[in-house]
């Protein structure tokens, strides 16, 4: 897997990717525009070149947009979900400019009106928002959740039912998110919780729609329905759920982005990428004593709290 991290455009989009190069990053995400507000004036020409410049010196693997949280596709007719559609509609058309393959978007919160209810109004506001941007090649990846209030797309046949209910699902791509896995009640610790996500999505939509992981240990316990990032190995999910996907080859090619805590300097996003980086290859964190250390000790830490816990 391609590991990064979700990384802050202050400064200019720009200066996403300069903090991706910092951290060691093979990938990145960031938001197209600022995360809590409905609308931005549109890019200007010097600030495209100067992202085109940096995503070239970057090398990175693959950059990809998350939306807004404003934005809730699943509300009923209101002046919200006019401007919910408004706002995806210039963020994606922002995406393509910026030459983002994909855009994470979370399918939304019913708000008491009921699944089903629910995601026909996605479905409807999904098919609105592709038929005005008819040009536009990124995908709107929709991504699962841990299911807290009304969200909807904790279960993962709720993707399929968007799928299935959209005009055009070849618009449509799919992100999973470690935690949103947990807090729905997947035990993905186990090989047997991986197996049941696989199958579901096999059995749906494919597992060939998955673009990208969303990867971040979790603080709430398994199926609370409760969605609280943690650093890599330091929640309830703990580092064996990683091994496990990291070692599958069919996500090999795919970007992983961490979206944990941190500071100004980034030094957690590097420390969660060595911890990623050792799990992913065993055999070269063992000779790496700096990737190696920071495995065990995160593990002696975990196994110190666990103590404490009882
Ligand atoms: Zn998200
Ligand atoms: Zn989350």
């Amino acid at each position: 897997m391609l590991l990064g991290a979700h990384c802050s455009t202050a400064g200019g989009v720009a200066c996403a990717l300069e903090r991706a190069v910092r951290i060691g990053a093979e990938c990145c995400q960031l938001f197209v525009k600022n995360n809590m507000q409905w609308f931005a004036r549109p890019l200007r020409e010097e600030e495209l070149r100067a992202y085109r410049e940096a995503r070239h010196q970057a090398g990175l693997g693959c950059v990809f947009g998350h939306a807004g949280y404003l934005i809730n596709l699943a509300a009923p007719p209101s002046p919200n979900r006019d401007k919910s559609l408004r706002s995806l509609v210039q963020e994606v058309e922002r995406a393509e400019a910026l030459d983002l393959p994909f855009l994470v978007v979370h399918p939304g919160a019913h708000l008491g009106a009921g699944v089903e209810t629910g995601l026909a109004r996605v479905a409807e506001a999904l098919d609105e928002v592709i038929a005005a941007t008819p040009g536009c090649r990124v995908r709107l990846a929709l991504e699962n959740t841990a299911g807290q209030g009304t969200c909807l797309g904790a279960e993962l046949w709720h993707l399929t039912e968007l799928y299935q209910r959209v005009r055009h699902p070849e618009r449509l791509a799919i992100c999973l998110d470690t935690a949103h896995l947990w807090g729905a009640g997947y035990d993905i610790r186990r090989p047997d919780g991986w197996a049941r996500v696989w199958e579901e999505l096999e059995g749906g939509v494919g597992l060939d729609q998955l673009v990208a992981f969303h990867l971040n240990d979790s603080k709430a316990s398994l199926g609370s329905r409760v969605d609280r990032h943690e650093h890599i190995g330091r929640g309830r999910l703990g580092l064996e759920a990683f091994r496990l996907l990291l070692a599958d080859p069919r996500f090999a090619a795919l970007p992983g982005c961490l979206e944990t805590p941190k500071s100004d300097d980034l030094h957690e996003d590097r420390e969660n990428l060595a911890v990623l980086r050792a799990l992913s290859a065993p055999e070269r964190g063992a000779r790496d004593r700096r990737t190696g250390g920071a495995v065990r000790k995160r593990e002696s830490r975990a196994r110190l709290e666990r103590r404490r816990a009882q």
